[in-house]
């Protein structure tokens, strides 16, 4: 991504708060593993995921998918082009907890076509670390 200190964040771009990738999600996808770069709370992890989604970054979104549920592989499809991330509703999911729910709704564009994918995520955390775990 050119210019990423500039740019608002791709979790950020239907956000009033129009923060950075830079201030945002980055140091997430920079430091995976590192304890100091973890993300503190389950929208936190959502939000880096779907900006992974949109940066292409696979590698974070397998390390960040929980083992029971994790696929061998994943290819992302190169025709989507992500417009944005709606929070809806979060349950659970604070810097103290365990395990979070996650309502949200990811805005694309194929060719001419828009849509959006809703969806329910469950995330559990495990020594200090939240994964993606399903849908429900
Ligand atoms: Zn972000």
């Amino acid at each position: 991504m050119q210019n990423s200190k500039e740019t608002s964040c791709p979790c950020r771009e239907l956000d009033a708060t129009q923060r950075s990738y830079a201030q945002c999600c980055q140091a997430f996808h920079d430091g995976r593993g590192n304890l100091m770069t973890l993300p503190d709370t389950a929208e936190e992890l959502m939000r880096s995921r779907y900006s992974a989604f949109v940066l292409g970054l696979r590698r974070y979104l397998l390390d960040t998918w929980h083992e029971t549920s994790r696929p061998n592989d994943l290819e992302l499809d190169s025709q989507m082009r992500w417009l944005g991330l709606e929070i809806h509703a979060t349950r659970a999911g604070g810097a103290t907890a365990t395990r979070g729910v996650v309502e949200f709704e990811a805005h694309y564009s194929i060719g001419q076509n828009r849509g959006s994918q809703r969806e329910v995520s469950s995330f559990v955390r495990e020594n200090g670390a939240w994964f993606y775990v399903d849908a429900l």
